[in-house]
């Protein structure tokens, strides 16, 4: 365990204390141990990456040590890194999450690329986000087009509270509009330029060899049923109804999923549907249009 917290006699700055951390980050196998060190230290003290090193000599006090400690216990027992830090970094902006809320994935933004190219420049769009979760997709798409009115869901109401504080902080509150429900539950009879979403998409059978920080995460964010489809399927089948004529539908997809993805848009009426890829090549993003 982390020596620091008693060790009055040795000083620890801010070096050596990055440097001890880690190590011992890395023999727990943790990934990016350094980089994990300086994001838990940077939020115990304040700084940004940069400060600390520019104040890589300054001696920790005792509290701060103690605190950083027990945060350095807590993600070497498996808590994950941004629910100690209670943000996420996602296309640009920082998003509150928590327990409640399934992390933001860099991957995941490129269903924002894929959204903007969409909307290009129509002045009118409305947008629905399903499966919101910390609202990071919809309120990022908001916050980038200034005009965009956007529907965001979820099931689960302890996730649309981080979502409604997300909106706010990234002032589009008034252009966000949460609505608990199931998918296209609290949208009835509507309809929507674009639709977003990154459903649950894990196999039931593969979600207990997910790594430890993972299975922290809302398990209801992750469980696609017993082939990983369930919540897509679903999607799918209802998206048409709530699509504007040209309209886009993009999602998020498993690793694997993207054959059987184009085999249900072709049946459910979406013919020239693809599947992106992402950047460990892996199938992602599944993008379809409403003619
Ligand atoms: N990308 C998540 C993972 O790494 C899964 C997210 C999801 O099911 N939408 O497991």
């Amino acid at each position: 365990l982390p020596p620091f917290a008693g060790a009055v006699e040795e000083t620890w700055t801010i070096g050596r204390v990055i440097a001890w951390t880690s190590e011992f980050f890395k023999r727990k196998g943790l990934d990016s141990p350094r980089l994990t060190a300086e994001l838990l230290l940077g939020s115990v003290l304040s700084l940004d990456r940069v400060h600390l090193y520019t104040d890589f000599d300054r001696p920790l006090q005792k509290d701060e040590l103690a605190a950083f400690r027990a945060l350095v216990q807590r993600r070497a027992s498996g808590e994950p890194t941004h629910y100690l830090l209670g943000r996420r970094e996602f296309y640009g902006r920082s998003f509150r999450v928590d327990p409640r809320v399934l992390v933001p994935r860099p991957e995941t933004e490129m269903l924002i690329e894929a959204a903007l190219e969409c909307l290009g420049d129509h002045s009118q769009a409305r947008a629905l986000d399903l499966c919101t979760g910390s609202g990071c997709v919809g309120v990022t798409l908001a916050a980038e087009r200034p005009s965009l009115r956007v529907v965001a869901t979820d099931a689960s109401l302890p996730a649309l509270e981080v979502a409604r504080e997300n909106a706010s902080a990234h002032g589009v509150a008034d252009r966000v509009e949460l609505r608990a429900g199931d998918l296209f539950a609290p949208v009835a009879r509507e309809r929507f330029e674009l639709i977003t979403a990154n459903p649950p998409y894990v196999e039931t059978s593969a979600i207990e060899g997910l790594s430890p920080e993972v299975r922290r995460e809302p398990r209801e964010a992750l469980d696609g049923g017993p082939d990983g489809l369930t919540l897509i399927r679903r999607l799918i089948t209802g998206a048409r109804e709530h699509l504007s004529p040209g309209g886009c539908l993009l999602f998020e997809i498993g690793d694997r999923q993207g054959p059987a993805v184009l085999d249900l848009l072709g049946t459910a009426g979406f013919p020239g549907a693809s599947v992106q890829k992402d950047f460990a090549g892996f199938d992602r993003i599944a993008r379809a249009h409403r003619d």
